[in-house]
């Protein structure tokens, strides 16, 4: 008798007690094979159970009949113990399917999606994935991971709740509602209690936490409910939600430190109602915005918001006349009451008015809000077709319908903020929000951000006590290089490192996996490029800083390759002089449209001389291309430095921000600023400057 034949028996003897389960079977697995062998014939109330420990290379398929009273369910043995690693995925196809407890870390799906609820052209309907954990399953971030959708919901009636879901840095959506297929609508699936944990900046498009629809199939209804999540540090774009069909609910879910908005995109009808925003200090953090017509946004509470324009606490937008599916509908009947503002940074009225999106909201309401503190409220177009009445806020609002009032907010964590204001006005003071701990599962640990690494001092004095320190480095390591000169091959950093000297090192360095690198006191001379970034699998976007680095000659200094992204290049008080190539040249990812290699680059205090040879490149080279509104960076910093016989101190094509402040230009080119789409902010030397729709192309220079 076979291992899996001896496990059926005992299986059954447990069961046996229970006459309404006599039929059904639990069998006990422990490889895929014997997985594969139980799972052809599952009949309802069947259950499977995955022994722990680590499955790898795990294709697990869930199909079968179950009932509502006999669902088939495939279960860890333990929840969090069964480990699906390497090229692993979950299909499930049938009714009434349950699927719990699995972590999958360690890999990516060899198909489309992690978790799709179909199985080939067989659709789930009423299953059910719960306690279950996608940690950083990442398929590599090159070409061809352009959309890497994590979990797919087709079918109807399903359930995904209580997993947790973080550390994505690949194109796509991390959780996509399906609508195309007609057995996928309306699907009322439901979507609640999960932990979306960190997902970092993508740079382009395709980087939403939760979408519901396409523009293409808009028009039908979804009506899938989004209740009680924990949105933490999703931070993919500017969509943290993109809802594009109709009839949805997002209820009473918690967004705290995530940059973009949820955004009713496509699809009308919808309803926004008793979520909770915290900015948390997070730039870019935003609460709502509404396009199309039917939709409702009340009982809110927005929470030190600092995001603008597309990102503000409350956005409503232009629409495109004849619009077509993929564009921006008319704003009508919109019903936006009841909600709390508190120390946010802007509303946002006719918000992407423009040559294109001309006509403003009509037949709206913004009726009963509560404002506390002093946002910017701009209105970009004509607002007669919004009936303001009832708001109230602390200060003087230049808007009809805003009195003002005697409020007070007081606020901290992550509950809403004890209000003190006229009655009837603003979001319920009841309101409840779900807590974290009542969201994901209790045994994977959710962000703390209180964390700090631990500072290890690593001493070095040697070619290749440097090379074993950089190879060895635990997170967050410091290695000090006794004064000297040191010669080694490429150093690849693997984990956050800071290397300080003073010391002159030929070298190249690359960041790979969790590398950040930190450079202080050191000369680097050596084959160009000196720092090279390759793309990751590890959940974090790469952090560099230069701080007193000195480069003479050569060049480039830092490139990416097709693929890599780095949230963040800070230069500090370095210098760099004769080089035949760029400092920074990040030329973007041409087969992606709006996708580009940078989040942040600041650059403060630090010279660039002599760029100004017959082929001279620009200092800085960063690119966004195409037209896409969906990213808020590039953003680009230059504050008190000197730039002396540089051709062209920056050419930056597609930047979202520029601040030019303080620095010299001493015989030296413009800043290139190429407009692509939207308005860039540009702050020059404190001043806003207003760019006109026509600009495409600005230089800015202040010649000596
Ligand atoms: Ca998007």
């Amino acid at each position: 008798m076979g291992r899996l034949a001896f496990h059926l028996l005992v299986a059954a003897a447990l069961v046996a007690p229970c006459a309404a389960l006599a039929e059904a079977r639990t069998v006990f697995v422990a490889t895929s094979a014997e997985y594969a062998a139980a799972a052809v014939s599952l009949r309802a109330g069947d259950t499977i159970v995955l022994k722990n420990g680590v499955w790898h290379d795990f294709d697990l398929n869930v199909e079968g009949q179950g009932t509502a009273s006999a669902p088939i369910t495939v279960r860890a043995e333990t929840p969090g113990q069964v480990i699906l690693s390497g090229r692993s995925a979950l299909r499930l196809g049938g009714d009434y399917l349950t699927v719990s407890g699995l972590v999958f870390r360690d890999g990516a799906s060899p198909r489309d999606e992690v978790i799709a609820f179909r199985s080939g052209k067989r659709v789930a309907n009423h299953s059910r994935v719960s306690q279950t954990v996608i940690d950083r399953f990442n398929k590599p971030r090159t070409h061809g991971a352009e959309n890497d959708i994590w979990v797919a919901l087709f079918g109807r009636d399903n359930r995904f709740d209580h997993n947790h879901v973080e550390g994505k840095i690949t194109p796509g959506v991390t959780l996509a509602v399906r609508i195309e297929g007609e057995d996928s609508r309306p699907n009322r699936h439901h979507i609640d209690h999960n932990y979306f944990g960190p997902r970092p900046p993508l740079g382009a498009n395709g980087g939403e936490t939760i979408r519901i629809g396409t523009s293409h199939n808009s028009l039908s209804d979804s009506l899938t409910v989004v209740e009680a999540n924990v949105f933490e540090g999703c931070s993919g774009e500017v969509e943290i939600i993109s809802v594009k069909s109709g009839g949805n609910v997002i209820r009473g879910n918690l967004f705290h430190r995530s940059q973009g908005t949820v955004t009713l995109r496509h699809g009308n009808g919808n309803l926004v109602e008793g979520n909770l925003f915290i900015g948390g200090g997070e730039a870019n953090t935003g609460g709502v915005r509404v396009i199309n017509a039917d939709q409702t946004v009340r009982h809110n509470v927005f929470v030190g918001l600092k995001g603008t324009g597309f990102a503000s606490a409350f956005t409503m937008m232009n629409g495109v006349p004849n619009s077509v599916l993929n564009r921006y509908h008319q704003v009508k009947n919109a019903d936006i009451h009841h909600n709390t503002f508190v120390s946010v940074s802007a509303l946002l009225f006719g918000g992407g008015a423009d040559a294109e999106r001309t006509l403003p909201p009509i037949g709206s309401r913004f009726h009963d809000n509560l404002i506390v503190g002093a946002p910017s409220v701009e209105a970009l177009s004509d607002l007669s077709g919004i009936e303001f009445s009832g708001n109230v806020a602390g200060d003087r609002i230049d808007l009809p319908g805003f009195a003002v009032g005697k409020v007070r907010a007081k606020f901290g964590g992550l509950t809403p903020p004890h209000i003190e204001a006229p009655a009837g006005v603003g979001a319920p003071r009841d309101l409840k929000i779900v807590r974290r701990e009542e969201t994901g599962v209790a045994w994977y640990t959710k962000l703390d951000p209180e964390v700090k690494t631990a500072r290890r001092t690593v001493q070095v004095a040697s070619d290749a006590a440097l090379a074993a320190a950089v190879e060895l480095a635990q997170p967050g390591d410091v290695l000090t290089l006794a004064p000297g000169r040191y010669e080694t091959d490429i150093l690849t950093v693997r984990a956050p490192l800071t290397v300080r000297g003073p010391a002159t090192l030929s070298g190249r360095f690359v960041l790979t996996g969790g590398g950040d690198l930190t450079l202080e006191d050191v000369s680097l001379t050596g084959a160009a490029p000196l720092i090279r970034v390759d793309p990751s699998d590890s959940g974090h976007n790469y952090r560099l800083a230069l701080t007193r680095v000195t480069v003479e000659g050569g060049g480039p200094v830092v490139t990416a390759a097709s693929g890599a992204f780095l949230a963040s290049i800070d230069i500090t008080d370095s210098r760099f002089a004769g080089l035949s190539a760029p400092v920074i040249d990040l030329g973007g990812d041409g087969a992606l449209t709006g996708a580009y290699a940078v989040e942040t680059v600041t650059v403060r205090g630090s010279q660039f001389t002599g760029f100004d040879g017959p082929a001279s490149k620009p200092v800085l080279n960063i690119v966004r291309g195409g037209r896409d509104e969906s990213t808020f960076g590039p953003r680009v910093t230059l504050e008190g430095n000197r730039f002396a016989r540089v051709a062209t101190p920056a050419h930056l094509h597609g930047a979202t921000a520029l601040t030019l402040s303080q620095n010299t230009f001493d015989n030296s080119g413009a800043v290139i600023l190429i407009r692509e789409a939207g308005a860039p902010r540009v702050l020059l030397d404190g001043q806003a400057v207003t760019t006109s729709d026509a600009a495409r192309h600005f230089d800015y220079i202040t010649q000596k």
